[in-house]
């Protein structure tokens, strides 16, 4: 008799899972810092709390379609309720993409190394993700021709992350209408685009380009990455056709009065915002101090860094600063070379703790390295 396995669908079988175990592990040690995940370590304002509190009490009733959202989410790009599409977080964004325009077998354009959860998601969907590898340090540089010579008629959706998860840098305007010009499908992730030292949004392609999608997120620059909200800016028609794939109720009633909070709440935005804009300033500036460790400048809230000086493997040097208190994340699990490591923006004082520990550490490794 066939087992319950063998009526599964082959690509879930052969999908490795994306693995969240590092956040049950972090919930499971709040005495370790968690610098791990790109999270905003400031906690919601006071606004925002109040909104959730209140909208608690119709915690018994089913959300809408989150309309007033969508209106201000859109009005904010110059666009209507119409052309915003809102998920459990972008994650869930990046899931109706994929369901919408990849069938077992099409082929999805990755530059890499990125947020590994597209790869993560099309695989489960029996999508076949092509890498194609971004120029090595320090520019981190999208192969645009490669990308371009390698789409085909198989080629269903495109992935441009920019400002890049981890690399930290932004794509030219002109590079992307390039990628946009072949007319596929192109998933444009701004999650951390409210970070860069200029937020200079693409959103207005979308209007030149009616299979351009733009996607942004509450959970970074906004801080609410419990709440999970995200949302995607396109074309109302291809919204539409998004929508069909979407599960209905799909943002919980709590977290759109989040967010709608958090849109209000200017002073605290700026105040976030300036964290991680000095924040990753400081940990770049300190990292490159430390004898052999390189950081690369960001635009996210997160620092990339080689310490490929230490002869270590990236999961060997997270090991070492978790038991030194600090949870990093290893980038050789994510299409990197051996040694690099990224690290999350804190607060004022989890940065200086993290220096403190990062070159104590350091000094220590060296130091058995030549005895
Ligand atoms: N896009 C990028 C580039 C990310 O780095 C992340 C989270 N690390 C997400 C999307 C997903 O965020 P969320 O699901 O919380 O919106």
């Amino acid at each position: 008799m066939p087992t319950v396995e063998d009526y599964i669908v082959p690509w879930v079988r052969a999908a490795a899972p994306y693995s969240d175990k590092h956040m049950d592990f972090a919930w499971s040690h709040p005495e370790i810092l968690r610098l791990m995940s790109n999270e905003n370590l400031l906690s919601p304002s006071e606004a925002v709390i109040d909104a959730v509190m209140e909208m608690a009490r119709s915690g018994n009733l089913y959300p809408g379609s989150g309309e007033e959202l969508r209106q201000k989410l859109g009005e904010a790009a110059g666009l209507q309720a119409d052309n915003v599409l809102l998920g459990n977080g972008s994650t869930d964004i990046i899931n109706i993409v994929i369901n919408t325009f990849v069938a077992p077998g099409e082929e999805v354009i990755l530059p890499t190394p990125t947020f590994s959860m597209y790869e993560a998601r099309v695989k489960v969907n029996g999508g076949v993700s092509v890498s194609i590898p971004i120029s090595p340090a320090p520019d981190f540089y999208w192969d645009v021709d490669g990308m371009l010579k390698t789409a085909n008629d198989k080629t269903k959706l495109i992935f441009v992350c920019t400002p890049n998860n981890p690399t930290g840098n932004q794509i030219a305007e002109a590079d992307l209408r390039r990628i946009l010009d072949l007319g596929v499908p192109t998933f444009i992730d701004e999650a951390y685009y409210e970070l860069e030292d200029e937020p200079k949004t693409l959103a207005y392609l979308i209007q030149d380009y009616p299979h351009a999608m733009v996607n942004r997120t509450m959970s970074k620059a906004r801080g609410l990455a419990g709440f999970r909200v995200g949302y995607l800016l396109a074309n109302e028609d291809l919204i539409s056709y998004l929508n069909r794939v979407r599960i209905p109720w799909n943002v919980s009633l709590v977290a759109i009065a989040a967010s709608l909070a958090a849109l209000d709440d200017k002073e605290d935005q700026e105040q976030k915002r300036q964290n991680i804009i000095a924040g990753r300033n400081y940990l770049t500036a300190e990292i490159n101090k430390i004898p052999g460790l390189v950081a690369y400048p960001s635009e996210g809230n997160f620092v990339l860094f080689d310490a490929s000086a230490l002869n270590k493997t990236s999961t060997q040097i997270r090991d070492d600063i978790i038991k030194r208190g600090i949870f990093i994340r290893p980038m050789s699990p994510h299409r990197m070379v051996e040694g690099y490591v990224r690290v999350t923006v804190g607060t004022p004082q989890q940065n200086r703790r993290f220096i403190e520990v990062l070159s104590e550490y350091v000094s220590q490794e060296m130091d058995r390295d030549s005895a």
